[in-house]
């Protein structure tokens, strides 16, 4: 895969923003999608007679005014969304059966789509009672998410705190599909929801850290394994754009998904563990926000972010220069003892090995939360020494990485 093709997946992406904003303005648009996650019986192929009321979903936008000005068209993508609330029309899903065209699995969904969503309201209540108060958010298909954030402007558009919730389901949604695809990872091997909290005030975060995840820091804090938990405090001074937000919650989206991934444990406390748990979280970083800037264990450096985010202009650059830590030593640390520019040197060792075959990451990932020393785990799975790898991935950075 040559640069073009490094920067490839970066605009699939931004094009599929640009679908998923698109989305909004239609009507039920998750509902193929839920379909295929149920595993339903329904054959794709079974052609339904044409129906312009409902789009040919069979399911049309609830009209009880119980809803008041909430966008209920925005409900495609979550299971679950304590926006829409109560409504004794539609159960709270936003939308009933359309009553002009008939589809006769319309309802057959809507009854299965109730029992998700009941079982999604039982979690949440359960992080309501741990806070003491009604808390906006609910489930997507793969992440339970609560979103306290009352409102942002992005670019030049002011979001309410119902489509900021959505808007982070996408996004959190994407980091999942997009792992299971280069890591070629199985749904099912990721085998609980990861929930992510972000709030508005340092005071909530810091009590949902300290219930949730058991332990404290300003920014961000994760409890990894099974059933991960990461909070974060989003105000502007953490995050002065939106681009700063979405990449931290990018980056540790993967790493809870790593963490879930069976077996579930967290490998970034051993040595031999870090490189890949922090190399692997900002690869997903640049894949879908095209830079990275996140430092879980390390204080940030003065003078903004490392290699200004442009991590594969700024390996190239070290390897250049020869000025790189050795893959020896890189492969050698825990999260604790990762230096800025090993972690970039992580990024690009994972970016190479996805280059050879990602397909092999989730064995090395085994080994790694074994403890087996990334040494054998890569001897084994990629038949490359450290001093192979070296070799082998100088050589790839130096034909394939841009200068600038
Ligand atoms: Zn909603
Ligand atoms: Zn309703
Ligand atoms: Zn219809
Ligand atoms: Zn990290």
């Amino acid at each position: 895969m040559g640069v073009a093709g490094v920067t490839m997946p970066a605009m699939a992406v931004s094009l599929l923003r640009i679908l998923v904003l698109g989305s909004w303005l239609s009507l039920l648009i998750g509902l193929p999608s839920l379909q295929a996650h149920e595993g339903s019986a329904q054959d794709p192929e079974v052609e339904h007679r044409k129906c312009r009321y409902c789009d040919t979903t069979g399911m049309v936008l609830c009209e009880d005014k119980v809803h008041g000005r909430v966008d209920l068209s925005l409900e495609g993508n979550m299971v679950f969304c304590t926006h829409v609330g109560e409504c004794p029309t539609c159960d709270g899903l936003g939308r009933i059966a359309c009553g002009e065209c008939e589809r006769s699995d319309a309802a057959k969904l809507l009854t299965k789509m109730r029992e998700r969503r009941k079982a999604a309201i039982v979690r949440h209540q359960e992080l309501e009672a741990e806070m003491k108060r009604k808390l906006s958010g609910g489930e997507s298909d793969h992440f339970r998410l609560l979103w306290d954030i009352e409102s942002l402007k992005i670019g030049r558009k002011r979001f309410d705190q119902h489509e900021l919730l959505h808007l982070f389901a996408d996004r959190m949604e994407a980091v999942h599909a997009r792992y299971l695809e280069v890591l070629h990872v199985k749904e099912r091997e990721i085998p609980d929801r990861s929930a992510m909290a972000v709030w508005w005030l340092p005071n909530d975060h810091n009590e949902a850290a300290r219930r949730f995840c058991g332990g404290s820091a300003s920014m961000g804090v994760k409890r990894m394994g099974p059933n991960p938990f990461f909070s974060t405090c989003g105000t502007r001074s953490h995050f002065p754009t939106d681009d700063d937000l979405h990449r931290y919650l990018v980056h540790n989206a993967a790493h809870l998904l790593l963490s879930n991934n069976i077996p579930s444990l967290w490998m970034g406390q051993y040595k031999g563990g870090g490189w890949f748990d922090e190399g692997l979280a900002s690869w997903f970083e640049i894949d879908l926000v095209e830079r990275a800037q996140t430092w879980c264990f390390q204080e940030q450096g003065a003078g903004g972010p490392w290699g200004k985010g442009n991590w594969r202009v700024a390996v190239r650059k070290l390897v250049q220069q020869d000025r790189q830590s050795s893959v020896a030593t890189v492969l050698s640390r825990d999260v604790n003892t990762l230096e800025q520019a090993e972690q970039a040197i992580a990024f690009s060792l994972i970016d190479y090995l996805i280059h050879l075959d990602g397909s092999k990451l989730p064995a090395v990932a085994e080994r790694l939360k074994n403890k087996k020393p990334a040494r054998e785990a890569l001897i084994e799975h990629y038949g490359l020494s450290p001093l192979a790898l070296e070799t082998a991935w100088k050589a790839w950075v130096l034909e394939t990485y841009p200068k600038r």
